[in-house]
């Protein structure tokens, strides 16, 4: 048995399907960004470290179990990410494990975490400790004060004390100079790392293919952090920032310090990015970022996330940066509704917009994704008809590898979930109990009686995921079907 100073699991989720040939499907599959360079900060101050992803060591040992882990290892102190609530149950688990298994200290993070850390504290008593927010420095200090002793100092900390649930007086929030130190590559410290770069896709899921030989490596590119707008539904727009980090602006990341993560990605061996911080509309950090790319000739294909249409400019820069192998531009304009964009998107923009934005990137050969959502508010079975018809558009006149319309989810933090009488949301999730039970019913096969928490004002939960039906139906073949079945009734997560 190996004495350990601090274990990191990631939970992966899981979903049971009573059809696939394997029935226990793993899903949601990416580690928060931050987990590497939290490890490697502790690791650099002289503490022991591994992380574990429960879901690459399960895909290649179908016979894994969590509790392997801890015939292994004696840790100290587990941390479990909580950041999506996907990971409600998983992580829930996973802790219950630990601490049957080991006289650990058990610590969660992550968003959902932070925004329901009370509950979580008073419901589940295997957790010892939440850290709210930003994580990185509040879990330097944790590990280096011990569990044994005052906590009080280790800011950003929600812990148990003499049976009460305290939280910490001391705040901590990620300044530029904090981004700086951070180091995302020490991909030795978590357990097949090659696989894991092998074997997600964009979705966050497994790759669909991993019976094939899985060529392309992929990985994510810390870009900042925090968002600049609120999007009606998202858990992780500048209301959910400020509430749960306190960060009011969005942060960018030193542009030597990506370009310095970029190289060492190349030197790995990864060929395949995915850039998803986009909370200015100029782009003028970008329009620099890739001249510094190409002057320093590193060779890498991107997916980038636009959070709103670029222009002309935008398109060529990309197309001159990239290889273009498997090179995209992604964007969510959700609603083919310009009524129903404006009331959901914190960036809005009309479908002429959106149009000539594809028209540019039909100029420069660049292959788009497109995302579109059904329940949105202010959606009726009628104005999603605009959804159908713009994707018909879509299809005809852009160069489009992937498009898909997935019904929302109700997100902890959200618009939806804090002021839901204002947007015409009917939650049925009020908790993070509710959370909970819905992805421990998923992961064994049980019938729910909800899947998205929420009806609207103008359409009940059947309406909205029929609508996606719909559109799945007529636009499948413009898109792979393999994960339907995984994500049916869950979208990507934005944050
Ligand atoms: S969906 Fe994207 S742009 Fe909208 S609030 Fe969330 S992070 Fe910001």
């Amino acid at each position: 048995m190996k004495e350990i100073d601090f274990l990191f699991i990631h939970p992966t989720t899981h979903y049971y399907s009573h059809n696939a040939p394997v029935k226990d499907l793993l899903t949601f599959v990416t580690m928060p960004l931050g987990t590497i360079a939290m490890a490697d900060l502790i690791y650099r101050k002289g503490f022991s470290t591994k992380i574990f992803h429960t879901g690459i060591e399960q895909t290649y040992n179908r016979s894994f179990s969590v509790e392997d882990i801890f015939s292994e290892y004696a840790p100290t102190m587990v941390g479990i990410d909580l950041h999506w609530y996907v990971h409600s149950y998983d992580a829930i688990r996973i802790a219950r494990i630990a601490k049957r298994h080991t006289n650990a200290y058990v610590v969660l993070g992550g968003f959902t975490a932070s925004y329901f850390s009370r509950e979580i504290l008073i419901d589940h008593e295997h957790i010892d400790a939440v850290i709210e927010g930003d994580a990185e420095i509040p879990l330097l200090k944790l590990v280096e004060t011990g569990p044994d002793k005052d906590l009080d100092g280790v800011p950003n900390l929600v812990y148990r004390k003499n049976k009460s649930v305290k939280r910490s007086k001391k705040r901590f929030i990620a300044g530029a100079s904090d981004l700086k130190m951070l180091d995302y590559t020490n991909f030795d410290l978590l357990s097949n790392y090659d696989k894991y770069h092998r074997s997600i896709n964009q979705s966050g899921d497994l790759g669909p293919y991993t019976f094939k030989t899985p060529i392309k490596k992929l990985a994510w590119v810390p870009l900042g952090r925090g968002c600049s707008v609120n999007c009606s539904y998202c858990g992780g727009g500048n209301a959910a920032h400020c509430r749960l980090t306190n960060r009011r602006k969005p942060l960018y990341h030193p542009m030597e310090q990506i370009i310095d993560t970029l190289r060492r990605f190349e030197l790995e061996g990864i060929d395949s990015t995915y850039m998803d911080f986009d909370p200015d509309t100029d782009r003028s950090f970008y329009h620099e970022l890739f001249d510094e790319i190409r002057k320093e000739k590193i060779d890498i294909s991107t997916a980038f996330a636009l959070w709103s249409p670029s222009n002309k400019k935008f398109v060529q820069d990309f197309s001159n940066t990239f290889n273009p192998v498997y090179s995209t531009l992604v964007l969510s304009p959700e609603s083919g509704s310009e009524k129903v964009r404006r009331i959901n998107k914190g960036f809005y923009y009309d479908n002429e917009t959106f149009l000539k934005w594809m028209g540019y990137t039909m100029g420069e050969f660049v292959p788009i994704e497109i995302y579109f959502a059904s329940g949105l508010s202010g959606e009726t079975p009628e104005n999603f008809d605009d959804t159908m018809k713009l994707a018909e558009k879509v299809i005809e006149n852009g160069p489009v590898v992937s498009m898909s319309c997935n019904p929302i989810q109700l997100e902890p933090g959200g618009k939806w979930f804090e002021a839901p009488e204002k947007y015409g949301i009917i939650r049925k999730f009020t908790s993070f109990a509710d959370f909970y039970e819905l992805f421990r019913k998923l992961s064994i096969g049980m019938s729910v009686e909800s899947r998205l928490g929420y009806d609207t004002k103008w359409q009940k939960e059947e309406q909205i995921l029929e609508n996606s039906f719909r559109f799945d139906q007529i636009f499948s073949r413009a898109q792979p079907s393999y994960w339907t079945e995984i994500v049916e009734g869950v979208r990507t997560l934005d944050y």
